[in-house]
């Protein structure tokens, strides 16, 4: 399934999908939830465009590679290069679309290599390892540091969360990443997870939610 950035309303963005950065442990509870230490500074790793698909189709699990575990994360779409320092107004300026996107993971494999302390991209970057919805554009999404996002399986509440309990806010993030490498427009910031996450089941009925500026239902193949 190609993705391309699009908007809420249906219209295309004319950016390509770059890089999804991400960050891991984001929100203290969920890294509690997965007895890691809570992080001191964003611990960021990414994501290659070709692991993103869009989220709307009925999403494919990878097969035979272990159980694939879901967290949701509010999603940036970003529209200007941010590199070096960079100011607030600069970072949150190069935000054009806000969306929601799945950090799917191969839990037990990533739990295999991290106690090896080696890389943990298989577990991360396989193809279709990054649903992604349509973008709420930036001028319509509100105050990004309050944020909810939520996320419903077969009618049951997952998780729930908002931007309020980042440890590092959105606009901090952004500022924190253009030190360490450059984004470019068309790439993709993912914020952190808060608690619930869990498996994935073929089947599944998944309700995913901005309240009030972004509703995807889905499902999961199968
Ligand atoms: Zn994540």
């Amino acid at each position: 399934m190609t993705y391309q950035h699009q908007y809420v309303d249906g219209s295309v963005i004319d950016l390509p999908m770059g890089k999804v950065v991400c960050v891991g442990r984001n929100y203290a509870e969920h890294a509690r939830e997965l007895n890691n230490p809570v992080p001191t500074e964003p611990l960021l790793f990414i994501k290659p465009a070709t692991s993103v698909v869009p989220m709307t189709p009925p999403i494919e699990l990878v097969q035979g590679r272990g159980p694939v575990h879901y967290e949701t994360e509010i999603a940036l779409l970003i529209g200007a290069p941010l590199s070096g320092m960079v100011s607030e107004e600069e970072a949150e300026a190069a935000i054009i679309g806000v969306g929601l996107a799945l950090d799917l993971t191969l839990r037990e494999l990533q739990d295999q290599l991290k106690s090896k302390s080696h890389p943990w991209e298989r577990a991360k970057c396989f193809d279709g390892a990054c649903p992604l919805s349509p973008f709420v554009p930036k001028a319509e999404a509100g105050d990004l540091h309050t944020l909810a996002l939520q996320l419903d399986i077969n009618g049951e509440r997952r998780q729930s969360g908002t931007a309020a309990e980042m440890i590092t806010p959105i606009v901090a993030l952004l500022r924190h990443i253009a030190t360490q490498f450059t984004l470019l427009p068309g790439d993709v910031v993912i914020t952190g997870t808060p608690a619930g996450v869990g498996v994935l089941n073929p089947g599944d009925a998944l309700s995913l939610a901005i309240p009030g500026r972004l509703q995807v239902d889905t499902r999961i193949a199968g």
